[in-house]
């Protein structure tokens, strides 16, 4: 938990969020600007600011974020026409909030645009 970051005062429910879905070690709440029908985000309660900040110890907690991922698009419908999971990283990868997050977006085609 770092003290000033946004995400990690979501998942200690100091900042309130649409929760989607919570456990010891993940929290998921809906995207508060949408850019698609669903848009949730899926974070480790442990604070790592972004992606390249994992290490080996963090072999498990990144591939059940994805697994995680997996179940919740399943649960918001999204699993038989598809969906999208981005991880945005530094300032030219579009990361905005310094906690790692991936973003789950569907329930529309998607285009071709990344960003
Ligand atoms: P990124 O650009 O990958 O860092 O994505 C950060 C995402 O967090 C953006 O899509 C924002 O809309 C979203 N966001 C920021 N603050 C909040 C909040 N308080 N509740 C829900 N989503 C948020």
């Amino acid at each position: 938990m770092s003290d000033d970051c946004i995400f990690c005062k979501i998942a200690a429910g100091t900042i309130p969020s649409g929760q989607v879905y919570s456990d010891d070690q993940y929290y998921a709440f809906r995207d508060i600007h949408p850019l698609a029908p669903t848009h949730v985000l899926v974070i480790p309660r442990k604070h790592l600011r972004a992606v390249t900040d994992a290490r080996e110890d963090d072999k498990d907690l990144l591939g059940g974020m994805l697994l995680k991922a997996n179940e919740i698009a399943a649960q918001e419908g999204l699993a038989e026409n598809g969906f999208r999971l981005v991880i945005n990283c530094g300032p030219w990868g579009g990361q905005v909030v310094g906690h790692l997050h991936l973003h789950i977006l569907g329930g529309r085609k998607l285009g071709d645009e990344l960003g």
